[in-house]
C-alpha cells in the first residue's frame, strides 16, 4: 500500500532499526517506545489485521523469540505483547518489555512513551538483530 509507513519501512523508503528479519517478516524497534527495547513485528505483506496474517502461529513464534532476547538484552522482568490495529492499518505485534515499577502496572499504557537515547536504539536493535539472524 503506498500510503502505508509500514510497507515504506519494508521497501526501505523509511529506516528503522532493526531486530529481525527474515523473507516474510520484519522487526523494528519502535521509536515511540512505551518501555526500553519495544519492538514492532510486521508481515512484510501488507494485512491491516494480525488475524489476516497467514501463518498466525510462526508470526507469533518469531515474536517469542524477539521477546526473550530482548528480555536478556535489557534485563526484563516479563515481556508483554499487544495487537490492536487501529494505530497504523498494517499488522503489528507490539513486544514490549516490563519491568518492577515501569508505570504500565494496569496494563499497557500507549500515551506513556519513555526516552530511549540514539545509542541505545543502535545498541539495543543491533544485539537482538545478531543474535536471531
Ligand atoms: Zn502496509
Amino acid at each position: 500500500m503506498d500510503d502505508c509507513i509500514f510497507c515504506k519501512i519494508v521497501k526501505g523508503d523509511i529506516p528503522c532499526y532493526k531486530v529481525y528479519e527474515d523473507d516474510k517478516y520484519l522487526g523494528f524497534l519502535d521509536i515511540k517506545p512505551l518501555n526500553i527495547g519495544n519492538s514492532l513485528l510486521i508481515p512484510k505483506d501488507h494485512h491491516h489485521w494480525v488475524y489476516d496474517v497467514p501463518n498466525f502461529g510462526q508470526y507469533f513464534e518469531i515474536a517469542k523469540k524477539i521477546a526473550l532476547e530482548t528480555k536478556n538484552i535489557v534485563n526484563a522482568e516479563a515481556v508483554s505483547f499487544l495487537t490492536l490495529g487501529y494505530e497504523v492499518p498494517h499488522a503489528h505485534i507490539r513486544i514490549i518489555p516490563r519491568f518492577p515499577n515501569d508505570l504500565h502496572t494496569h496494563g499497557i499504557d500507549t500515551n506513556l512513551i519513555v526516552n530511549q537515547s540514539k545509542e541505545d536504539f543502535v545498541e539495543i536493535s543491533a544485539k537482538i538483530f545478531n543474535l536471531l539472524k
